[in-house]
C-alpha cells in the first residue's frame, strides 16, 4: 500500500506548536511514502489580520529545504489549506495564482464571516439554520473559487454545535449537500477524507459515510486521505479506520497530486 497523509500543519499554522522538522519525522516513523504541508492561509473576515502576520515566503523556503533534506527517506510536496469564505474569492483567487502548489485543499472554518470555533454563529440560531448557512457558504466557495483540489473537512461544523444533539443527519441537508457534491464533480474537484473527526469524539471521519456513499453514488472519484495533525503524535492517526470506512463508502482508489494534478491509485484493503 502507497502510504501517504496530505493534511498536515506545522508550527507556521497559527494554531499549532510542532516544528516542521517533527510533523516530517513523524511521517518518516510511520513509514509514510509521501505527504503534504497543508499549513493555513485563512481568508476570512475575522482572521485575516491574525493569520497574514506569517512569513510565507520563509515558510516556502523551509518547506523545499526539508524537502531536499529528507528525499530519499520520503516525499514532501507544497500544500495549502485555504480557509474560504465567499466574499473573499478575489483575493483568494489572486493570491493562488503566485505560488505554484502541489495540492490545495479548500476548507469552510468561518460562516457569515463568524469563526466557527468561537461558536458565534449558534447564538440565536437552530442548529438546522448554522448548519444550512455552512453548507450554501461551501456550494458557493466551490463556484466562486478557480484553483483547488479537494473541500476539506466538508462536515465538520457538529464539532462546534454549543450543546445537546449535534448530529448531522444527511437526509436533512440532502439537497444542499447533494448540490455541493455535484458542484465538485462538475468542476472536476475532490473531498478529503479528514481523520480527525475521531480525535474529536466525533466517532466518524469526515465526511461521515452517508455523504462519502453519496459522493460515490453520484459519480465522485477524488478522494484524498489526511489527519489533519497538529502534532507529531497525530501524524497519520486513526488511518485504519479512515480505510474502512472509504471501503464501506465503495471506492477503490485514492488521489495523490503533483501539480494540482490528480493521479489515482489502487487501495490494497
Ligand atoms: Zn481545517
Ligand atoms: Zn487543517
Amino acid at each position: 500500500l502507497y502510504k501517504l497523509d496530505y493534511h498536515l500543519h506545522t508550527d507556521y499554522s497559527l494554531d499549532c506548536y510542532e516544528p516542521m522538522v517533527n510533523i516530517i519525522k513523524g511521517a518518516i516513523a510511520h513509514d509514510l511514502d509521501e505527504i503534504v504541508i497543508t499549513d493555513h492561509v485563512d481568508f476570512t473576515r475575522e482572521m485575516q489580520p491574525v493569520r497574514g502576520s506569517i512569513d510565507y515566503d520563509k515558510y516556502i523556503t523551509q518547506l523545499f529545504d526539508f524537502k531536499n533534506i529528507y528525499s530519499n527517506k520520503i516525499k514532501i510536496k507544497f500544500g495549502i489549506e485555504l480557509g474560504a469564505e465567499p466574499l473573499e474569492h478575489k483575493k483568494i483567487n489572486e493570491f493562488l495564482k503566485k505560488y505554484k502548489y502541489d495540492f490545495i485543499i479548500m476548507s469552510s472554518h468561518t460562516t457569515a464571516g463568524y469563526d466557527l470555533w468561537a461558536r458565534e454563529l449558534f447564538i440565536g440560531r437552530s442548529k438546522k439554520e448554522s448548519y444550512s448557512m455552512y453548507f450554501e457558504e461551501i456550494l458557493q466557495n466551490i463556484k466562486l473559487v478557480e484553483k483547488f483540489c479537494v473541500y476539506g473537512h466538508l462536515d465538520f461544523i457538529p464539532r462546534y454545535w454549543r450543546t445537546g444533539d449535534n448530529s448531522l443527519v444527511y437526509e436533512d441537508y440532502k439537497d444542499i449537500i447533494d448540490s455541493i457534491l455535484k458542484a465538485l464533480i462538475e468542476k472536476g474537484k475532490g473531498v478529503e477524507v479528514n481523520t480527525s473527526g475521531i480525535r474529536y469524539g466525533l466517532n466518524t471521519v469526515h465526511p461521515q459515510l452517508s455523504i462519502l456513499k453519496r459522493y460515490k453514488e453520484l459519480g465522485g472519484e477524488i478522494l484524498t486521505l489526511g489527519s489533519d495533525a497538529h502534532k507529531q503524535k497525530d501524524v497519520a492517526s486513526d488511518f485504519d479506520k479512515g480505510y474502512e470506512i472509504i471501503k464501506a463508502a465503495g471506492f477503490k482508489y485514492l488521489t495523490r497530486f503533483d501539480n494540482l494534478e490528480p493521479e489515482f491509485f489502487e487501495i490494497k484493503f
